[in-house]
């Protein structure tokens, strides 16, 4: 097959690193003047302001400065020499911050943002920052300080306490909340005879226990001969395919071990907080000098943990999405695992991939960058086998063989009465009880039960905003929408036609929880979705728990697919394995394959051997035999078969136009006028639409989708840009989305 692809990343990225930064810097005494980046009305704007001698402005700084009678926060995007003009300069008002927020690199990298996701670049360089920093001009970011104790003058102590505390206090300076569990008496003493004081010492929210560390593990051959291909001091895009197992972890902190005594690491990781153990392997090994970024934290933690990586003190960082614009100015290596995980795509703008920013700044650094999954999108293998990223391949367990799997037909078995559980499935998961084995079971979807309806009429219970049905949560009692989280009870009669005959059918993770454990009532039962999750520390105790074997099964939703590795787990049950395949997008199939692919990888990590068993209505489609085969490449091909057919990427480039707002027939005449506009301006592209969204109500919001299938970005780009323009301040909203991750 020849392969003919058009790589939209590499395309602008190219041409945007040409660009040249100018460092200017002010002399004493000569009048300055800065240009400000300011958005307003949802545009960028800059303008020139008088630099007032006693403010130390820098590039890359916040400023305020006048506007009208407004005040502005705006980027010092720029110093030079002031020239005589014809209307006369403001002065900027305020310095917000003390050092610059953006350097040199991140200044640049939002030019790429917002050229290539086409927002503005005020909104580009707020994305970077953490939400302390982007807070409102009189925010007062929060810097957390304790009091602590130092030693003023030599002193001999007369009684025990005195003793402890002083010799604590020759070591380092303590905190007097930890200084007060020796005796508060002891301490009021020696600080009233002045030999010790009181101060206060700013310190990090995260705290961090100190885990005993673990050495690095001796390779195996495949661990070996991919290290040793990487190079460590140019700029390459690997794309590491590693079966479930294989020892990717290891190869990733090998590689960082060999580039932090002189640079930086950075390690994007799906959602940090699904992989505590990911966290915990990585500060075994490397102790806690690591920066950790995910959507749990505080705005207060995240701002501490960007503080300590913007000071330099840390080597390493992890993190989701948004820390791969984490500050480090020295990176030796970029690894972004799960690489095929939709959430390095934002949704909301500006719709950045993380793995496009990862490439430019792993350009910028001249440092290599892995990408690493046992099941890589489709376009990353494309890329992959057509050269522009170097593949490397793991096929391997390191203790084990890949699991046993096997599909079942739950047609056949729901005519044999077995509705929820596949007999086999029954039978395997008391044999691995008897012996005292762990069982991971899945079900994509949360609540109780996922539909009610009337028997009488057909009526649905749907939710008012949203136009799609609710699903019972038994926790609260209640009926909740999962797209708007509108909540309501439960119908015990029709609205319609007032029967009292209301059938509620479909299987969520609360249900399947309660059905274990009617069958298998010696279980011990756990259960991991977004429900069992809301506070902080919840999903790391889930996890600890079920790994020190306080469980005997955990249900979950995708959830428990990610990254997990438990030992004692023999068994995966996947029940509805063939759900995601009735959302009516074109990576469903992928989507499933890796899903199943993934969840599989749960089972027989450790030194015992593992199955799966897959519950399924259509057991024979493509994606659920080749996941049981585990046959990544067969699924490629056929996926790549079918893509080519059907005019989808890697073989075109999509863009989706999202049209949305509370009036619907303005929605439906903007939409027109949009594809109107395209049709009269492109011929070779496949324009699609308008059409409503797959929901196409969400909130009492419409959407509304039109589509672009094309080879060339730069041919449709400007077309695109005078869309992007003409509605950037309209009350029909309409988003741009190059590459979206569902159409
Ligand atoms: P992957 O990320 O590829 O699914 P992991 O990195 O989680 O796989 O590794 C799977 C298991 O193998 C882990 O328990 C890990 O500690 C272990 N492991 C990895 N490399 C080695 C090695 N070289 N020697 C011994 N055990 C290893
Ligand atoms: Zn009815
Ligand atoms: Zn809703």
């Amino acid at each position: 097959m020849l392969l003919k692809f058009y790589f939209f990343n590499y395309e602008i990225m190219n041409s945007y690193l040409t660009n040249i930064y100018l460092d200017v810097k002010i002399k004493v005494g000569e009048m300055m003047i800065a240009d400000i980046l300011v958005e307003i009305k949802k545009i960028d704007k800059t303008f020139s302001y008088l630099i007032p001698e006693n403010l130390n402005i820098q590039i890359g700084c916040r400023c305020l400065v006048p506007f009208g009678k407004q005040t502005l926060e705006g980027f010092v995007i720029n110093i030079k020499k002031y020239q005589p003009c014809d209307y006369e300069l403001k002065e900027i008002s305020e310095l917000v911050d003390e050092k610059p927020v953006l350097n040199k690199e991140l200044l640049e990298l939002g030019k790429y943002i917002s050229k290539k996701t086409l927002c503005t670049l005020t909104s580009a360089y707020q994305t970077m920052l953490p939400t302390a920093l982007k807070a409102k001009k009189n925010f007062k970011i929060n810097v957390k300080k304790v009091l602590f104790l130092r030693k003023v003058k030599d002193y001999s102590p007369t009684n025990e306490n005195e003793e402890i505390i002083m010799n604590l206090l020759d070591n380092h300076d303590i905190s007097l909340k930890e200084a007060k569990q020796t005796s508060q008496y002891t301490i009021d003493k020696l600080l009233k005879k002045g030999i010790i004081e009181k101060y206060y010492k700013e310190v990090y929210r995260l705290n961090e226990e100190v885990l005993e560390k673990e050495t690095s593990k001796s390779l195996t051959e495949e661990q070996k001969q991919v290290i040793s291909k990487i190079k460590l001091n140019e700029f390459k895009p690997y794309l590491l395919h590693g079966v479930t197992g294989s020892g990717k972890t290891e190869v990733y902190m090998q590689l960082i071990q060999k580039v932090i005594n002189n640079k930086q690491a950075l390690i994007l990781v799906p959602e940090i907080s699904l992989t505590p153990q990911l966290v915990e392997t990585f500060k075994k090994r490397f102790g806690n000098d690591i920066a950790i970024l995910h959507s749990h934290l505080s705005n207060g933690e995240k701002y501490d943990e960007w503080r300590k990586i913007e000071r330099n003190e840390v080597k390493i960082v992890i993190g989701a999405r948004s820390a791969v614009f984490a500050p480090l100015s020295n990176l030796g290596i970029i690894i972004i695992d799960e690489e095929h995980s939709s959430t390095y795509k934002q949704e909301n703008n500006p719709r950045y991939n993380a793995i496009d920013i990862g490439l430019y700044r792993a350009k910028w650094h001249q440092c290599p960058i892995v990408l690493g999954s046992a099941t890589p999108s489709v376009e990353s293998y494309t890329r992959a086998k057509a050269g522009v990223y170097e593949l490397l391949e793991m096929k391997r367990r390191v203790n084990q063989n890949l699991p046993n799997v096997t599909l079942v037909d739950m047609k056949k078995e729901i005519k044999n009465g077995n509705f929820i559980f596949a007999k086999i499935l029954k039978e395997k998961i008391n044999e691995k009880l008897n012996n005292n084995e762990q069982i991971i079971l899945l079900l994509n979807r949360r609540g109780y039960t996922t539909i009610s309806t009337c028997n009488d009429c057909g009526f649905t219970h749907k939710c008012p905003n949203c136009d799609i049905p609710l699903t019972y949560h038994l926790k609260n009692k209640k009926m909740v929408c999962h797209y708007c989280n509108y909540e309501t009870n439960k119908l015990y009669n029709c609205p319609v036609c007032k029967s009292k005959n209301i059938n509620e059918r479909g299987m969520g993770t609360e249900k399947l929880e309660e059905e274990v454990i009617k069958e298998f009532p010696m279980a011990k039962v756990l259960r991991m979705d977004v429900d069992t999750t809301r506070t902080k520390q919840a999903h790391k105790k889930i996890i600890t728990d079920f790994e020190n074997l306080k469980y005997n099964i955990l249900i979950g939703t995708q959830m428990i697919a990610k990254g997990l590795d438990f030992p004692n787990v023999t068994l995966v049950g996947v029940i509805n394995g063939d759900a995601s395949l009735n959302i009516p997008d074109f990576r469903s199939a992928e989507r499933t394959f890796q899903l199943l692919n993934q969840v599989s990888g749960r089972a027989g990590r450790g030194m015992l051997k593992g199955e799966v068993i897959i519950q399924a209505f259509n057991p024979d489609h493509y994606s659920l035999v080749l996941a049981k085969n585990h046959d990544y490449i067969g699924f490629y091909n056929e996926e790549m078969h079918l893509r080519k057919i059907l005019k989808y990427p890697p073989f075109y480039n999509l863009c989706l136009i999202k049209i949305s707002g509370s009036d619907i027939s303005k929605c439906e005449n903007e939409s027109n006028k949009i594809i109107t506009y395209l049709r009269q301006n492109l011929d070779e592209e496949i324009i699609l639409g308008p059409s409503p969204a797959i929901i196409p109500k969400i909130n009492n919001v419409y959407h509304f989708h039109i589509i672009i299938k094309y080879k060339d970005t730069k041919k449709i780009y400007p077309y695109l840009q005078f869309i992007n323009d003409k509605y950037s301040n309209s009350k029909v909203i309409v988003g741009i989305d190059f590459n979206p991750n569902k159409i």
